[in-house]
């Protein structure tokens, strides 16, 4: 349904214990855009991408995926309706190698990608199969993290700061994998303080702060709104 958002975020709330950290956060992804959350360290970008994976566990409001609700289900069912998460910190398994590492999440619905498809996207990944995890540079790291959730079957890859701590070279091979993987049908929502890298990959931005949304823009409307990101973002 082209009519309809992929992913309605509507007053989404959620809570670490007893602090309450998203206060009504909304915004929308349609299928096939890369959308990116901006916004300062503890703005709440990563806590909003947890919430919609349902690994937050207290969290209200409604997050409605391809029209059926994802608060209320459990981690396991939101992967099985089509949606991966690719944490900051990467989750690579420093015990296992690349290829077990690789093999690790489960096809969780039809789609999934083949090692084959993988490693066309992620030659470099190939070429690393037999290292250990701990043994791979930050970017190879990275390239796994998101290869591997290709092979689930998700159509919405959730992706949290790509690009943190690598060196330019790599951050534009990222950039390229992002547009790849858009053209082959896949829908993203990225969430970066890299608004350099953000504004070459993204369509559209939300701005977040204190666990709100404050602004939206096309990425057509950046270069006009200089002055509010500097303000929002200090870039
Ligand atoms: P960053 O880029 O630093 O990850 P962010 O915008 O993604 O920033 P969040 O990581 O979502 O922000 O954090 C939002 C707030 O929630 C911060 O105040 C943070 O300290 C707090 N927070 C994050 N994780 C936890 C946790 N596991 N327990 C308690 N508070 C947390």
């Amino acid at each position: 349904d082209k009519t309809n958002p992929m992913l309605a975020v509507r007053d989404l709330q959620a809570w670490y214990g007893e602090s309450h950290i998203l206060h009504g956060v909304n915004f929308d992804v349609r299928e096939g855009e890369v959308v990116c959350l901006l916004g300062r360290n503890g703005a709440g970008k990563t806590t909003t991408l947890k919430s919609i994976m349902g690994i937050v566990g207290n969290r209200r409001g409604s997050v409605m995926f391809e029209g059926k609700e994802l608060i209320g289900r459990t981690s396991d069912k939101i992967a099985r309706a089509g949606l991966a998460f690719c944490p900051e910190e990467r989750g690579i398994f420093s015990s296992l190698d690349v290829a077990e590492n690789l093999v690790l999440p489960p096809e969780v619905r039809p789609g999934g990608l083949s090692l084959d498809r993988i490693f066309e996207l992620f030659p470099n990944v190939k070429e690393r199969l037999k290292s250990q995890g701990t043994k791979l540079s930050g970017g190879e790291q990275q390239m796994l993290a998101i290869g591997r959730i290709l092979r689930t079957g998700a159509r919405l890859l959730l992706l949290d700061e790509p690009t943190e701590g690598l060196a330019p070279v790599i951050i534009q091979q990222i950039g390229k994998t992002i547009r790849t993987l858009k053209e082959q049908g896949f829908t993203i929502l990225l969430v970066e303080q890299n608004f350099r890298f953000a504004s070459t990959v993204a369509d559209r931005f939300y701005v977040m702060e204190h666990g709100t949304v404050k602004e939206s823009f096309e990425s057509a409307e950046l270069a006009a709104n200089m002055d509010k990101l500097h303000e929002y973002l200090g870039v």
